[in-house]
């Protein structure tokens, strides 16, 4: 259930209406729209009707909302959230695309990629530090390494980051050196790790899991959201199916169908979803023409010599062509053309 409260309610009157929600067993949560104010209030419906929320000052109206997921819910927030990190805004009119290599692998290695993102208009540099890796004999990541070098990364070339966090301890270690914490296709149930991520101050984005419906990827949202932290952008990134021919089978319906249900952000890994280099341009046009808010795409200066994922792994030159191709796509569905820097000198 939501409590509606009018745009002009007074801050004493909400927390009026808070109190006692709290009252009666109500956990109550503040959503500020730029039409509405909303109080989402989990608890039992047919208590509701006992509190006579209607008659106190500042209501406008109570909506029972039958969703599990009630604060990442359209009904919640009717307008889109748009995530704000430096300069670059997520689920607004521009398509942001984030790209860099799977794993954080050395001081150039980065700091290349950093550069050739930038060359190629890419808005944020993603780069893991923790790697969850199906074998514990695979490369696990450069850890406190490597966020010191994302941070570098991102001075040096204006980029903001994102990096994946995998348990309490390396998200606490990764807030001081990165502005978008990743919660991976394995975490995505790990509910200790969301409610973390909700006390956290920074964007998190939530991958899809590997064999999540989407009804279970939004109640994920919604334990970041319930916690307070209603920066959250969701990445579809492919799900498990019969099929071995691709990593993963993308689910470009996920895009619109989660728009319509949630307010929250969309972005799309064809990366991951399809393991395979060569799909990677035409899934990204696929994703932008169903909506999506943004990409993130595994790019490295040597795929070949990649630590994890050189599969998958764009190369610079293909990177910029993505970047020329995908302006077609934003302007045939009306989205704002991304800055394109084109020229830049890339060194190293
Ligand atoms: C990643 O982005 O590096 C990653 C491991 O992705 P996923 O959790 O989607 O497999
Ligand atoms: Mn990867």
């Amino acid at each position: 259930m939501v409590v509606v409260m009018d745009i002009n309610s007074t801050v004493e009157q909400i927390e009026a209406v808070k109190e006692k929600l709290m009252k009666y067993n109500f956990k109550p949560q503040l959503i500020h729209g730029v039409k509405r104010i909303v109080i989402g209030a989990v608890g039992d419906r047919h208590a509701i009707d006992s509190l006579n929320l209607k008659q106190m000052p500042g209501v406008e109206e109570i909506i029972s909302i039958m969703k599990p997921y009630k604060l990442v819910s359209r009904q919640a927030r009717e307008e889109n959230t748009v995530v704000e990190v430096g300069d670059v805004s997520i689920g607004g009119s521009e398509v942001i695309v984030m790209s860099g290599p799977c794993a954080v692998e050395s001081r150039e290695q980065l700091l290349t990629a950093a550069r050739y993102v930038k060359k190629a208009g890419g808005h944020i540099l993603r780069g893991g530090a923790f790697k969850p890796r199906t074998s514990p004999y695979s490369f696990q990541g450069m850890e406190e390494e490597g966020l010191k070098l994302l941070k570098e990364a991102s001075l040096e070339s204006g980029l903001p980051t994102v990096t994946e966090v995998i348990d309490e301890q390396s998200l606490e270690m990764a807030l001081n050196y990165v502005d978008i914490l990743q919660i991976g296709t394995r975490n995505m149930q790990n509910f200790r790790l969301l409610k973390a991520a909700g006390k956290a101050n920074k964007p998190i984005l939530l991958k899809r899991g590997l064999s999540a419906t989407i009804e279970e990827w939004l109640m994920s949202a919604e334990y970041i959201l319930s916690e307070g932290n209603e920066n959250v952008i969701l990445c579809e990134r492919g799900i498990r199916t019969f099929e071995t021919y691709t990593r993963n089978t993308l689910d470009l319906s996920a895009i619109p169908l989660v728009k319509r249900l949630s307010h929250l952000p969309v972005i799309v890994d064809p990366s991951h979803a399809t393991g395979d280099r060569g799909l990677i341009e035409p899934m990204s046009m696929a994703a932008v023409a169903s909506g999506a808010d943004g990409l993130i795409l595994e790019m490295h200066p040597e795929p070949n010599k990649a630590l994890c994922d050189g599969a998958q792994s764009l190369n610079p030159g293909e990177l910029e062509e993505l970047m020329k191709q995908l302006q077609k796509v934003m302007a045939a569905v009306g989205r704002e053309k991304s800055p394109i820097n084109l020229g830049g000198v890339v060194n190293g």
